[in-house]
């Protein structure tokens, strides 16, 4: 699957069948995308589409150079976003050591290599009332430490196209919280 920004000049490759798929209506997922994008990467009920996968499987294909990120509250990820043109990109870890990755699904190709939405999370924060199987965390947790543990057996999660050999993030970015 490609994971392509809106005006080109970054692209993702991101393999399928190994992540899940979940929709999270938390603010800060909200505040993310209206900061990027202007909130064009969220569903009517301000939810964001999301693929939690392993780290080894994200390659950046090109723009490397155009990527940055935001910090917004203390315990929240780093949220990955394009300069070229804004676009809401990824969420991982400060650090590579826990192997946590999620792609938003919205600016990938194909969706249905995505498979099914297994949870819609942090419903109190939607926007609207969301009808329809709401699915469990239990559904997103298990298969998520299950990752982690196997890319840290495996030595993988070195393979984060979001850090650098030596550890560190490859782009620089801002923490907007105290
Ligand atoms: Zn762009
Ligand atoms: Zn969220």
């Amino acid at each position: 699957m490609r994971w392509t920004c809106n005006c080109g000049d970054v692209e993702l490759a991101v393999e399928p069948g190994d992540g899940t798929r979940l929709v999270c209506y938390c603010t800060s997922c909200q505040d993310f995308a209206n900061r990027f994008g202007g909130g064009d990467s969220l569903d009517a009920a301000g939810g964001t589409d999301l693929f939690q996968t392993a780290p080894e499987t994200v390659k950046i294909v090109k723009g490397q150079s155009n990527l940055s990120w935001i910090k917004l509250t203390p315990k929240g990820p780093h949220r990955w976003h394009t300069t070229c043109c804004d676009t809401p990109m990824a969420n991982t870890l400060g650090t590579r050591a826990i192997p946590f990755t999620t792609v938003l699904a919205h600016n990938i190709d194909d969706k249905a290599a995505l498979g099914p939405i297994v949870a819609r999370v942090n419903r109190a924060s939607a926007t609207q009332n969301i009808d329809g199987e709401h699915g469990s965390m239990g559904k997103v947790i298990r298969p998520l430490l299950w990752r982690m543990l196997r890319s840290r057996l495996s030595g993988r999660y070195k393979q984060s196209p979001f850090f650098a050999s030596d550890g560190t993030l490859i782009a620089k970015g801002v923490t907007v919280h105290d």
